[in-house]
């Protein structure tokens, strides 16, 4: 098939409204991809600007800078997105005029540094559409937020034989707080295979879902595979068999619109520095009556109601689970991310992932030797392609992209060692996208394989 790279290429900078400019109505644009005429409508985004990715690029500084003397192509979204100025910006400013502690300060500095972290927490509800901000627990990451159920709900909930399922495509943070709690607990741990593709085999879900699990935890989307798996059907099936769902939205939530009432998840979890934001600051989110039901996970500071030596009473929602002195500026600044993604539009920052996919998809065709794992339609996966080449190892094909051209790619098992056997694979290389990739990135990228090609048979 071949690609007009092009027409992409405008498609891909006309999918976000931005600029001086602005629009009432939508526009669409047609695209030949190979035989097939896709067309993808360019929109006012939801600031009701018309914006392309190169005004979107000029918001993140990190993207002008070189390596090794090459324009930097960032492309490992998938392990830390970059962060746009107004994010820098709203954490310095925090920092610049009104750093105190929250909750504990009666004082003008302490109420703006509360009232910001707690708008934060409100912007990240809506983001998701949660009912309340109270359901939203800051923590630091995905990781951080899974270990908190794992301890908490799955130390009240899970029992000796009791059964866990999870999938074999899961990052080991959903992987490791379920193995440590069956170790504790005596419970049962099963998988969900997959197909030739990275699919979910979702009849052997069924079968599993016979033996009524306790608890179902699943990746949204696989950091590996760029599967996206069929959540809202999955978590009714799990409620259907009487068990609770974990999601692990590391890699789903900053790409796709996230409507938890939607999909009646139990707990989601999710990391800011995935999603524009900063290091340091994740969430949780679950359904009210389990988090007030749960017992506290860490202990100390803000997390009480009453102290005494010998025993204690617990705060409310949300600072039962928010012990210490908060990530104020990370939560702060994650707020200000949600605004952004708010302002493009998830399904906008859906749609141009999927476009640049498709792009990559098809351009990585043209390289020999290339195997790509997961999903073969873009429409069926998120912005992640993982390859390997020939027999090149996937770490000297991530030292040769960054050296020669400046592409950053992650190499490795991507925390998935489970996944990578299931393929037999030491490692994979993976390249992924975000609101700022271009298809000339794409470009480089192929051409980066083509010469690390070269070299090797040399
Ligand atoms: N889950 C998935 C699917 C991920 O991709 C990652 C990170 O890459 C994590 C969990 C862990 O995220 P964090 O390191 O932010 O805790």
């Amino acid at each position: 098939m071949r690609v007009k790279r092009r027409a992409i290429s405008e498609a891909c900078g006309a999918l976000f409204n931005t600029s001086a400019r602005t629009r009432k109505s939508p526009l669409s644009m047609e695209i030949l991809i190979g035989n097939n005429m896709v067309t993808y409508d360019t929109f006012t985004g939801a600031d009701q600007k018309v914006r392309t990715i190169a005004d979107i690029r000029k918001d993140f500084p990190i993207l002008s800078r070189q390596v090794h003397g090459k324009p930097l192509v960032y492309l490992d979204s998938a392990a830390s997105s970059q962060k746009p100025q107004a994010v820098l910006d709203t954490m310095s400013t925090y920092y610049q005029t009104y750093h105190a502690n929250v909750h504990r300060g009666v004082y003008a500095l302490s109420e703006e540094a509360t009232a910001a972290m707690e708008k934060a927490r409100i912007k990240v509800a809506r983001f998701i559409n949660a009912h309340k901000g109270k359901q939203i627990i800051f923590t630091r990451n995905t990781t951080e937020s899974i270990n908190l159920v794992a301890y908490s709900w799955g130390g009240a909930n899970i029992h000796a034989g009791d059964l866990i399922v999870l999938t074999i495509m899961e990052h080991h943070s959903n992987l490791i707080p379920w193995q440590l709690l069956a170790q504790r607990t005596g419970a049962r741990l099963e998988f969900i295979p997959i197909t030739e593709d990275g699919f979910l085999r979702l009849d052997a879900y069924e079968q599993l879902l016979q033996q009524q699990p306790k608890l179902v935890a699943f990746t949204h989307m696989s950091n590996v595979l760029g599967t996206i798996n069929p959540a809202k059907q999955m978590i009714a099936q799990a409620h259907a068999a009487g068990a609770t769902v974990l999601v692990d939205g590391a890699q789903s939530v900053p790409h796709l619109p996230i409507d938890v009432q939607e999909l009646d998840v139990d707990f989601l979890c999710f990391s800011g520095h995935k999603m524009l934001g900063p290091t340091g600051i994740g969430v949780l989110y679950g359904k009210r009556e389990l988090l007030e039901a749960m017992p506290p996970f860490l202990g100390g500071s803000i997390m009480i109601r009453k102290v005494g030596l010998r025993e204690s009473t617990w705060n409310d929602l949300p600072e039962k689970f928010e012990p210490g002195t908060a990530s104020i500026a990370e939560s702060i600044g994650l707020g200000a991310a949600v605004d952004y993604l708010s302002a493009l539009g998830m399904e906008n920052v859906l749609r141009h992932e999927q476009a640049i996919t498709d792009y990559a998809l098809q351009q990585l065709q043209s390289v020999p030797e290339l195997t790509i794992y997961g999903p073969r339609s873009a429409d069926k996966r998120g912005g992640v392609i993982s390859f390997t080449l020939g027999d090149i190892h996937p770490h000297d094909l991530a030292s040769i992209l960054d050296q020669e051209l400046g592409v950053a790619i992650r190499a490795g098992h991507h925390c998935a060692q489970p996944l990578m056997e299931h393929f037999d694979l030491a490692a994979t290389a993976r390249a992924s996208f975000y609101v700022y990739t271009l298809p000339e990135e794409i470009d480089v990228l192929v051409q980066g394989l083509h010469k690390a090609l070269e070299i090797f048979s040399l």
